[in-house]
């Protein structure tokens, strides 16, 4: 099948943003990723899906720990930024939640500890349990059909 038709037909799924950061010795790696869901409320697990290719997931396979911070519809720059596609940032981008690094002013945060990795065609699943999590007032930032959208209301 061609793979831009099945971008295009994944991509009338709207799905949130996120930037997924590791820290491995002293040093902070950030990846924007939308392939993130809930997978288990009890006990508490989470999915990402990266790509076999990315720097971010040797990372997570050396350390076993990651943050999930979900962005706020003004968090565009952050996005495209983690997704090295721009080279702007802010200077206090990153903010310490129990000694982690996550991305100041997003919506919500996890914290987690890595339970499985699957293998599965060029991607890797990477199964986690939420450690500690927190969350903020404020509308998300919407991806669709390849572009930045906002949520008008609820
Ligand atoms: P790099 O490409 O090396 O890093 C990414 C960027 O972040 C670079 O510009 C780097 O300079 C910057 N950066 C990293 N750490 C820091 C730091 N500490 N301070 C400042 N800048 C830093 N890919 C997936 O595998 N899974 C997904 O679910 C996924 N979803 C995506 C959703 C969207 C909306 C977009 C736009 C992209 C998505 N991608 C996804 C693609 C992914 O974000 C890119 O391929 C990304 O470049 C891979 O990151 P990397 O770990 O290889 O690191």
């Amino acid at each position: 099948m061609d793979e831009r038709r099945y971008r295009e037909a994944m991509g009338t799924f709207v799905t949130g943003v996120t930037v997924v950061t590791t820290l491995n010795n002293d040093e902070v790696h950030g990846m924007t990723a939308n392939a993130f869901m809930s997978v288990s409320l009890n006990p508490q697990l989470v999915l990402i899906s990266i790509d076999r290719k990315a720097a971010a997931l040797e990372k997570i396979k050396k350390t076993r720990r990651f943050a999930v911070s979900i962005l706020a519809d003004t968090q565009e720059q952050a996005s495209r930024h983690f997704a090295g596609q721009s080279q702007e940032i802010d200077v206090d981008v990153f903010e310490w939640f129990h000694d982690f690094p996550v991305i100041h002013h997003a919506l919500a945060h996890f914290l987690c500890r890595v339970h499985d990795i699957y293998v599965v065609g060029d991607h890797v699943l990477v199964i986690a349990t939420v450690l500690h999590l927190n969350r903020k007032e404020g509308q998300p930032l919407v991806f669709y059909q390849g572009s930045y959208h906002h949520v008008a209301s609820f």
